[in-house]
């Protein structure tokens, strides 16, 4: 494609889920005409009243008036199949995760929509680039990574796929502009930026409920620090479920003695927040996290039959494990070039996962701790713990040259 610059009027977004619903809103919000497909025409219609009911609820609010609501509504419209979408000018998809669907999906869609169409994937860590090869236009795929739910959360992972041409990560910055998001951009990797580093700092959650935290503990360490949320309360809001059925259906990864308390919770029906139990106890319509001795109970069983001997766990070790692992990570997808600066890093930490504002972001907390600590904190760790703790090539380096994050 020789164009330049990309017009988005008109949208399509495949999906519709819970990530569906918040997207088309999103554009919908923004005065961009939205087509919306799902395969399961009940789920669409379920959607497509909540969408209604949540204008509704907006109206009721204060916060917009019956006029723009209905305007709103007008520009979202049902479409029976993927011809009826042909003619607009992005595709955003949003259905479950899986790579096989989602190229299926997109290689049907390059051979219907007009030439200069984009196309975007919803995928929450899945390879651009092997869901832009099931087409004919590489340059015009990309990941639009929005954050649940969609509508209310500020912030926007553009990732870059190897291909994705300048022109085309310009128009989603536009997108983004338009839509009232925090765009960052991001590389092509497992997770991108944000999902990425989630992980390591999941993972020391989760190891530290087997050797004598739990999960009360390690939230309200985090909590404390100044996060919206602790991690266990977080998977409460998210579903425990999902992680687990991905594992299921990957089958892998399903024996790692971190997940079994997961694994334990999902097999007891506690899903989260959504089942009314989790990591925590909801009384029925209540968001409210509350503490249950049940599930301390189950945590002790499991790191017990797991072998572990159980040990206080205070919360400046809770901190310096979580942040630390959020720290390393984030300064390998530094000197990786998956950011761009430590600062779109820290944008989408205190833009998407609820880091505590007045700490500047992941990155700017260690820059204030400086590198020369933070290097020396990673190799304490890597003595005590082991190699998953050494340290980023980029942390030593910096901390030599008495630099900062920031400065890269
Ligand atoms: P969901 O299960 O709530 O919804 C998926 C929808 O896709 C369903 O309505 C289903 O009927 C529809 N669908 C399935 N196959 C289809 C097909 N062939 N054609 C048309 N529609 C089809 O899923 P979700 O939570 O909205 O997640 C969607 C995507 O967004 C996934 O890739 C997920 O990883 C990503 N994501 C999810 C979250 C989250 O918090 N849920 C956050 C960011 C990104």
């Amino acid at each position: 494609m020789s164009q330049t610059s990309f017009d988005i009027q008109q949208a399509a977004v495949i999906g519709a889920g819970t990530m569906g619903r918040g997207i088309v809103m999103c554009l919908a919000n923004a005065g961009i005409t939205v087509q919306w497909v799902d395969n399961n025409p009940q789920m669409l219609e379920q959607a497509l009243g909540t969408v209604a009911d949540t204008y509704a609820h907006n109206v009721r609010q204060g916060r917009i008036d019956q006029g723009e609501a209905d305007a709103r509504i007008a520009r979202i419209s049902a479409a029976a199949d993927y011809p009826a979408i042909r003619n607009v000018d992005l595709v955003i998809e949003a259905v479950y995760e899986n790579l096989e669907l989602k190229q299926k999906i997109f290689r049907e869609l390059d051979g219907l929509l007009k030439p200069e169409a984009l196309l975007a994937s919803n995928t929450s860590a899945l390879d651009i680039d092997a869901i832009a090869a099931a087409t004919r236009r590489p340059s015009q795929v990309l990941g639009l990574h929005f954050f649940s739910p969609a509508h209310i959360m500020k912030l926007l992972e553009i990732v870059r796929g190897a291909q994705t041409s300048p022109a085309v990560l310009e128009a989603a910055l536009t997108l983004g502009k338009r839509i009232g998001k925090v765009s960052v951009v991001s590389g092509n990797c497992h997770g991108f930026i944000g999902n990425r580093m989630l992980h390591p700092y999941v993972l020391e959650a989760r190891k530290m409920l087997l050797e004598g935290a739990y999960p009360q503990q390690v939230d309200a360490a985090l909590q404390g620090f100044g996060f919206a949320m602790g991690p266990f309360r977080m998977y409460d809001v998210v579903g425990i479920d999902l992680e687990w059925r991905a594992r299921e259906l990957a089958g892998k990864g399903q024996d790692a003695p971190e997940v079994q308390v997961d694994n334990r919770l999902c097999e007891m029906g506690r899903f989260g927040q959504k089942s009314g139990n989790g990591y925590y106890h909801y009384e029925p319509g209540s968001r409210q996290a509350e503490h249950d001795p049940e599930v301390d109970t189950l945590v002790l069983r499991v790191s017990e039959e797991l072998g572990f001997q159980r040990r206080e766990i205070g919360p400046e070790e809770i901190l310096e494990r979580c942040l630390l692992a959020l720290v390393n990570e984030g300064a390998k997808i530094l000197q990786e070039g998956i950011a761009g600066s430590a600062h779109d890093i820290d944008l989408v930490y205190l833009n998407g996962y609820g880091f505590p504002a007045d700490k500047g972001g992941p990155m700017a907390w260690a820059d204030q701790q400086g590198l020369a600590d933070i290097h020396q904190r990673l190799l304490a760790l890597q003595t005590r713990q082991g190699d998953q703790w050494q340290p980023a090539r980029l942390v030593g380096e910096l901390a030599a040259q008495g630099k900062r994050f920031a400065e890269r």
